[in-house]
């Protein structure tokens, strides 16, 4: 047995997976009388259960073997898999670093797995002496590192990231939602050499489709392998897996929306910053801007009576908004909005 599968849950170890008709069957061509579908209507057929060409896709633009790349129904699926495989429920435990994406928490409640919280220290980095302790807890089987991390905006170190990989026995997983904001290098090509780590990437973000619940997994062969015996068969709806590939097929406009984006934000931060209710704008690696505000309250609804959403993040870090980054004319509606605010 290697380190991945003892760290597995036991009834995961033992399962047997269930096998679809497309699992049984790989030809497109024939009579299918196979999978209790109706012959009729467009959408009759089952999808690829492992999502073979849209998986070919992404390893030809991530340059990483199809055998490493596992795709759920959004991050969000790759999150509860990953507590579902490694966490035996009421016993074992997982870090994340707060303020963090709410639902490495939520998903632990609903798995019924505690969580360890290490809050980021005071420049949102990772405390890794308040961490290192913790390392050697055998009931720690996962840690979620948030890279570039939502709310604050920033990449963690990687130099801290990979202390964490290496002297971890369980299972590091980096969310790189918006890592494509960042133009620092992903931990993807990490996962060649580190059995122990899953990198999440999704089509949520940059690549403009979080209608489609498209995430990205990138992990070794011994954790991709649960990885697959876990999800539902068919995971990717059709369409779904369709309207990726059309993406990947015609991705230039994606490079470009990128850089659009990348340089809103930057215009939106110099200029929010000289809006005299804003305290501080942080730098950000992300697509949104984390910003301090006098009166986060009030701020957020006279926004919203003017019909602006953003987010209010004062319960988790006093005083503080988290904008995201729109079009150029959104983000001047923002502005005028907000200069007009009287505190
Ligand atoms: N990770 C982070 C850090 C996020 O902020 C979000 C969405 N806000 C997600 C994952 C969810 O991604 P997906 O749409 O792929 O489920």
């Amino acid at each position: 047995m290697n380190r991945i599968d003892r760290l597995v849950r036991p009834n995961v170890r033992a399962l047997l997976p269930y096998s679809s008709a497309r699992d049984e069957y790989e030809g497109k061509e024939g009579i299918f009388l196979d999978a209790n579908e109706s012959p009729f209507g467009p959408l009759n057929r089952y999808p690829d259960p492992r999502q073979r060409e849209l998986r070919a896709a992404i390893s030809k633009l991530k340059g990483v073997a199809e055998e490493m790349i596992f795709l759920g129904n959004g991050s969000d699926e790759v999150i509860d898999l990953s507590y579902r495989i490694f966490c035996n429920p009421g016993t074992d435990r997982a870090v994340i670093f707060p303020p963090t994406y709410g639902m490495y928490g939520v998903s632990a409640a609903i798995n019924d797995v505690e969580v360890i919280k290490v809050p980021l220290d005071e420049n949102f980095g990772i405390d890794i002496p308040a961490l290192t302790p913790l390392l050697a807890d055998e009931r720690i089987k996962l840690i979620f590192i948030c890279s570039p991390n939502n709310p604050t905006g920033n990449c963690m170190d990687p130099e801290s990231i990979e202390f964490i990989i290496r002297n971890f026995q369980g299972i590091v997983v980096i969310d790189e939602a918006y890592a494509d904001f960042s133009g620092k290098p992903s931990f993807i090509d990490k996962t060649g050499q580190y059995d122990n780590l899953i990198v999440m990437q999704t089509f949520s973000k940059a690549m403009g489709m979080a209608a489609a619940r498209v995430g990205m997994a990138f992990a070794s062969s011994e954790i991709l392998k649960y990885l697959f015996r876990m999800k539902p068969p068919y995971n990717i709806s059709l369409l779904n897996q369709e309207a990726a590939i059309a993406r990947l097929n015609d991705i230039r406009p994606i490079a470009i929306q990128t850089e659009t984006i990348v340089s809103e934000r930057r215009r939106l931060s110099e200029k929010l910053a000289m809006i005299p209710l804003v305290e501080k704008v942080w730098p950000s690696d992300a697509n949104f801007l984390l910003v301090k505000v006098h009166d986060a309250d009030l701020v957020y609804n006279a926004l919203i009576s003017k019909n602006i959403v953003i987010r209010n993040r004062s319960r988790e870090i006093s005083g503080c908004l988290r904008i995201t980054a729109g079009t150029r004319s959104e983000n001047d509606r923002l502005l005028d909005e907000l200069g007009k605010i009287v505190i």
